[in-house]
């Protein structure tokens, strides 16, 4: 079992945390909150609670791998779970 991935905890709804997702049919990368589902458009925007947030990603998802993290150096914004 590898860790669970995120960014922070959700801003708006406090339970839940900000996860990158990929969006497999478009082949983007976004962040999403487990609990409330709030999207961010970008990794940058939710690490920094800026930016365009919404609904807007409706096709199937499953969560990025560290592999797709580290290859766009989007690490230094990512936690663990448990740490
Ligand atoms: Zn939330």
């Amino acid at each position: 079992m590898s860790r669970e991935m995120f960014i922070n905890d959700c801003p708006f709804c406090r339970q839940g945390i900000q996860k990158i997702v990929f969006e497999i049919p478009t082949g983007e990368f976004f962040v999403e909150c487990d609990e409330c589902m709030l999207q961010w458009e970008s990794v940058e925007d939710a690490a920094r609670d800026t930016g365009r947030c919404g609904h807007t990603h409706l096709g199937e998802q499953r969560d990025a791998t560290l592999e797709e993290i580290q290859a766009n150096g989007w690490e230094k914004y990512i936690q663990f779970m448990g740490q």
